[in-house]
């Protein structure tokens, strides 16, 4: 059997018929195809070419280095600082790594300078040394030199071997069990330098352990002929072809050194080297897919490294690379951020037709000076009214259309608890409507509003409220802003001042003109088509709605339907509604609108961006959270009691670990800002966590486990919390004011217990149903669940354990009596004072202050 085809010979030699029919091309071997014949002197004319070409093949296609890894696992029992035995694993790792002659050769130039500089060392240190513990260096010091002798010596013989025996060499005659045996056997005698680090879950220890060429030169071979029946024709040496090397690998075996593949026609069996781009993490299915291999080689690689992982799972950098070498590819290492790039494409502003959008107003200034008021004449509606405390608790954005021209008004809240929603505020705004009270004057949070303005480089338009007040120094707000910088244009300044009252309304169109002329100075335009952007201005959870963001558009239109990235959330707009509850199909520039259809609650602040697919949406949506994952895990507070303890211990210093739960989550992020900022050198506040919605059982046991105090903004705890509090002992405490709940921690910290106005519960009724009468107004229908519901006490009306208002009773009836109390097990009817919304499914809580003793 002299000739075969194309095909059968690439067969024999396990390469694509492809890659032999290019290898042929290039030795000049004309074949019409993979069925053509291929006569033995056409064999022995490729088999001339490639070994001319060799020299340079065969460094290319060997591996640059082969990485073996051992790993053994104990256990250590150590007696803890609680004196409780705790086990520890410790995973010992040897790796070594073959590497190939020229590197080799480099790294033992390196390692002969590195054991020079050992020995200086010990001499320099020897006095201190005994002399057994010197004489046993000095033997080992030998041994290392001595290997490494030996290392140089065989590489030598090796690669004169080689050279001269390479045309005789025959496949068959390759041994792959002695040649992979001979490895091991002395690695055995090499003293296996590995590093112990007594660490229980993540071992990281890798020893670079250089390791001989340890490959004799195999012997010559009689000639032998092969299944085609040319004996020159050596197609495969040893194993290098019959295990593919990854598995040779896998198996932990060193792979086939390269002096035996020089020699044999392995060129075909090469893997493909790849370059394989690995970002700070990234997931196995995708390392899969850029190595192009399936999954489940990456799954096997990693249990190779002692990583148990899925097909989900991201990996860290370090891992990824090792799996990327291990699998004989190379590791790019590439820039973060590169998927962040790029969301919406390159789009300037000379791209797309510009267009007039009304100005975004921002009111800033001091609590209590009338920010909300002046709104609401501007609106001619009350929204201070139904606050609780008076104070704006959250940004709110209205769109108003005035007699000169339509504006959005963004409410920003007063107290220093906001500052980091002001600074949004500024942010996304184009006028800043700085309002001081005539009759108050100048106040820090007027001040830090100025700077904001003038830091985001936004105009500011003074409003000097309450000017209606008999005493009210219009004069004095002025001399005391220019002192700010912030300067009226009578002064020689640039900012225009305008006296009104919220309260009689004077003013407030000269007001709004002055709005609009800034406005129009600016000359505001954004376009309309294009991929919309915005920024989320507040988000929340709402049960049976999912993720509500009320997003300002900055650009383009948003349509319902859009795919859409708000920081680290994605998902597509399935409705939209302006800021009174009216569904809206799309948004215009500056136009306020809230998006529902997430997959959670972004930040306040959060930039909205619509994409062009769900998928890019998702894709960058959560390489962000796997990095916010990341980062948070890296910088993680101490999670536990037995952490927070220790770290007392440590540094001398008391931990106050607080749980935040809150209905928006702008009061969430506010709220944890505030109370870090509390913190001291002696006593630090610990925000354990500061999530949206209702208090549920899981949130107890986080608190439970971390001897934390939960405090509920404006929410509840759920019956399964409930339960978990009695259990646990957890201390929750409700708050529907932001500064109440700094001023209470405060307390907390200063050991300054001062009696306090305790609420409590004193009992919760369910709203079963609802009737309207003309008599009695809206009437509940309800069944007290715990506690009793008193006539006289003030109530609060929750929908899904969030607070929707806080006010007193109406009515309380039993059939047609009206009564004083209700216990629970009994049915009544409850009238809410100035509340017509109650709904099927609320709970009204009945609760009651009390002044109490404090006691940590
Ligand atoms: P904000 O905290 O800045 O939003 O202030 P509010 O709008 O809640 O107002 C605080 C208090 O000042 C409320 O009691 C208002 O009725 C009162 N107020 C606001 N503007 C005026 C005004 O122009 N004249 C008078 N007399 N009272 C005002
Ligand atoms: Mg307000």
């Amino acid at each position: 059997m002299a000739d075969v085809t194309v095909s059968q010979f690439a067969d024999v030699l396990k390469v694509p018929v492809d890659r032999l029919l290019v290898q042929l091309e290039q030795a000049g071997i004309t074949v019409s195809g993979a069925d053509a014949k291929i006569s033995d002197d056409a064999k022995m004319e490729l088999l001339t070419h490639l070994r001319r070409s060799h020299g340079s093949g065969a460094e290319t296609a060997a591996p640059n280095k082969i990485t073996l890894k051992r790993k053994t696992q104990t256990e250590l029992k150590m007696a803890s600082t609680q004196g409780r035995a705790r086990t520890v694993n410790v995973e010992v790792r040897v790796k070594r790594t073959y590497v190939k002659r020229d590197v080799l050769e480099e790294q033992n130039r390196a390692q002969l300078e590195q054991a020079d500089q050992k020995r200086k060392e010990i001499e320099a240190a020897q006095q201190f040394e005994a002399d057994k513990v010197e004489a046993e260096r000095r033997e080992q010091e030998r041994l290392d030199l001595e290997n490494l002798r030996r290392l140089e010596d065989e590489q030598q013989r090796v690669r004169q071997a080689e050279e001269s025996r390479r045309a005789l060499e025959q496949r068959e005659r390759d041994d792959a069990d002695r040649t992979r045996r001979a490895p091991d056997a002395k690695g055995a005698q090499e003293p296996a330098r590995a590093e112990t680090r007594v660490e229980p879950r993540k071992p990281e220890t890798r020893v670079e352990h250089k390791k001989p060429e340890t490959r004799t030169a195999a012997e010559p071979r009689g000639e032998q002929n092969t299944r085609y029946g040319r004996q020159e024709l050596h197609v495969t040496g040893g194993d290098a072809a019959r295990f593919k090397k990854k598995k040779v690998r896998m198996r932990g075996r060193p792979s086939t050194p390269e002096g035996e593949q020089k020699h044999g026609f392995e060129m075909p069996t090469a893997p493909m080297k790849r370059e394989v781009a690995v970002s700070e993490t990234i997931t196995v299915a995708e390392l899969a897919q850029r190595m192009a291999v399936k999954a489940t080689e990456v799954i096997k690689s990693l249990m190779g490294l002692g990583v148990m992982a899925t097909i989900n799972q991201s990996l860290d950098q370090d891992t990824a690379v090792l799996v990327i070498e291990e699998m004989g590819h190379e590791a790019k290492l590439v820039k973060d951020n590169e998927i962040e790039e790029d969301i919406q494409g390159v789009v300037t502003d000379e791209d797309v037709a510009l267009e007039p959008r009304p100005p975004v107003v921002t009111v800033m200034g001091h609590v209590d000076h009338g920010k909300t008021s002046l709104l609401d004449y501007i609106r001619r509606t009350k929204v201070a009214a139904g606050e609780a405390g008076g104070i704006t608790q959250h940004i709110g954005a209205y769109h108003v259309e005035t007699p000169r021209g339509v504006v959005t008004f963004l409410d920003t809240p007063g107290h220093a608890a906001f500052t980091a929603m002001r600074a949004r505020g500024a942010k996304a705004t184009d006028v800043v409507v700085l309002v001081v009270a005539a009759d108050d004057g100048v106040m820090p949070q007027t001040i830090e509003a100025a700077q904001q303005a003038r830091a985001a480089g936004v105009p500011i338009v003074v409003a000097v409220n309450k000017i209606d007040k008999p005493d009210a120094d219009s004069e004095r707000v002025r001399v005391e802003l220019s002192k700010h910088e912030v300067v009226s244009e009578e002064w020689g300044g640039s900012d225009i001042f305008v006296q009104v009252s919220a309260k009689t309304g004077q003013g407030i169109d000269q007001l709004l003109e002055a709005i609009l002329l800034q406005a129009e100075l600016l000359e505001l335009k954004a376009p309309r088509d294009g991929l919309a952007s915005g920024v989320v201005i507040e988000s929340s959870m709402e049960k049976g709605r999912g993720a509500v963001a009320t997003v300002l558009v900055k650009r383009g239109t948003l349509k319902l339907g859009d795919p859409i990235l708000v920081g680290q959330q994605f998902g597509r707009v399935r409705a939209m509604f302006d800021e009174t509850g009216k569904a809206v199909k799309e948004a215009l520039p500056s136009m306020p609108v809230v998006v529902l259809g997430l997959t959670g609650a972004p930040n306040a602040g959060d930039d909205l961006l619509v994409v062009e697919s769900d998928r890019k949406a998702r894709e960058i949506a959560l390489h962000r959270q796997s990095r916010h994952r990341d980062t948070r895990v890296a910088g993680r507070a101490p999670a536990t009691a037995e952490d927070v303890f220790s770290q007392m211990e440590d540094a001398k210093i008391s931990i106050i670990p607080v749980l935040i739960k809150t209905d928006v989550q702008g009061s969430a992020e506010a709220l944890r800002q505030a109370l870090d900022k509390l913190s001291t050198d002696e006593v630090q506040v610990k925000v354990l966590g500061s999530n949206v919605g209702g208090i549920t059982a899981s949130d107890i046991q986080q608190a439970a486990s971390s001897k934390a105090r939960v405090i509920g903004f404006n929410v509840r705890a759920d019956s399964g919390a409930r339960e978990a509090m009695k259990d646990t002992g957890v201390e929750v405490r409700y708050y529907s004011i932001i500064y109440e709940a700094i001023d209470d921690v405060r307390a907390i910290m200063s050991g300054m217990l001062a009696p306090e106005i305790k609420e409590t519960i004193v009992g919760v009724a369910q709203v079963r149903d609802v009737f309207r009468s003309s008599k009695f107004g809206v009437v509940a229908g309800c069944l007290i669940m715990e506690g009793t519901v008193k006539r006289n006490n003030p109530i609060r009306v929750l929908r899904d354990s969030v607070v929707i208002f806080e006010g007193a009773l109406e009515s309380l009836r039993r059939f047609k009596d009206d009564v004083n109390e209700v216990r629970a097990g009994t049915e009544c009817g409850i009238g809410v004072k100035n509340y017509q919304d109650v709904r099927a499914g609320d709970q009204i809580e009945c609760f009651s202050r009390v002044e109490v003793a404090r006691t940590i």
